[in-house]
């Protein structure tokens, strides 16, 4: 498949704390030299601990947020190079859902304006067309087209995320970024709306990049899966690989948190991570992980792992774990 999106030694580094004209000011390294590349039609799940950078990452490669450095390509096209109206353009392709949609719907709009904003916003055409536009918007979320009266207090949370969805879909994107989308949901609302993006994928040949502590939705929905800590992206695999045999050992603590489907399974141990994580200001040497990896050996703390291929994957990490 086509590479849709394609990163290379992103940074986002922000200046924290300190005085004025940053004297005394301490860098967060949010996004900390991170390569990827996102295929057509695929579902990439970033999984990680809050805090770890996901969000910021979703940000920075739909040029959201502006990267310190390193190159954003779309089907090709350097983003970090386009000028304002160029990227206008593009912003149809390159769209995102939230996790809150109470907070990202303004509560004085109704639905009819909120989702004729992105349309009007793009020249879409007569306003005759934009309401068949937010009507048929409406149906492809499952949603009635009366609703289009109301506003979104008259809502649940999840027709309220399916509003959020509708929005995004409202230009015809082609890469979404999902940020926790439906993480506030309860569970059997969850599946609906995951459900429902599952559709939209297929009808509509959409690319998702999906953002998300869950790993447990992962492991549904996903195809692939990176696993972010502080910055970094520490391995990158196919979802059923990563599952089955974690390479990374943060993978491997991730994922033992997981309840498992398998009864036979069960009685294994939840590993508990040791220590606190490390301040993302205050970076330990060498790898990131090794104040809280058991397997940290001396190299460790002062050797940062250079990511490698193995078994397809990526990882870095100086001593990947064996089956
Ligand atoms: Fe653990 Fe060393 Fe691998 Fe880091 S590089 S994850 S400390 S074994
Ligand atoms: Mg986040």
């Amino acid at each position: 498949n086509d590479i849709v999106l394609s990163a290379r030694d992103l940074n986002k580094h922000y200046p924290v704390g300190g005085g004025f004209f940053g004297s005394g000011a301490r860098m967060v390294r949010a996004v900390d030299g991170v390569s990827l590349d996102i295929y057509e039609r695929e579902t990439f799940a970033l999984v990680g601990e809050s805090g770890c950078g996901k969000s910021t990452l979703g940000r920075v490669m739909l040029r959201l947020l502006e990267a310190t450095s390193g190159t954003i390509r779309y089907r090709g096209q350097e983003l970090t190079e386009l000028n304002e109206s160029g990227m206008r353009s593009l912003r149809k392709k390159l769209q995102i859902v939230f996790q809150d949609p109470y907070a990202s719907l303004n509560p004085r709009m109704r639905i009819e304006e909120i989702l004729s904003e992105p349309l009007r916003t793009h020249g879409y055409g007569s306003s005759e067309a934009i309401r068949e536009r937010c009507a048929e918007l409406l149906d492809m979320v499952g949603l009635r087209r009366q609703y289009l009266r109301n506003y979104p207090h008259q809502f649940s949370g999840g027709q309220r995320q399916r509003i959020g969805i509708a929005r995004a879909l409202a230009n015809g994107p082609d890469f979404v970024v999902c940020d926790e989308s439906v993480s506030a949901l309860d569970v059997s609302i969850q599946a609906q709306v995951l459900n429902l993006l599952s559709d939209l994928q297929e009808e509509l040949g959409l690319t998702y990049f999906f953002i998300t502590h869950d790993l447990s939705v992962v492991r549904q929905f996903a195809d692939r899966v990176g696993v972010m800590f502080l910055g970094r992206l520490v391995e990158v695999g196919r979802t059923e690989e990563i599952f089955a045999k974690p390479l990374h050992p943060y993978t491997m603590f991730l994922i033992s948190a997981v309840p498992l489907a398998d009864p036979r399974q069960r009685g294994r141990e939840k590993l508990v991570l040791k220590g606190e994580i490390p301040s993302p200001m205050n970076l330990p040497s060498g790898c990131r992980f090794h104040t809280r990896c058991p397997f940290a050996k001396d190299i460790c703390r002062v050797e940062d792992p250079a990511p490698q291929q193995r078994d397809g994957r990526m990882v870095a990490c100086h001593f990947p774990l064996e089956g």
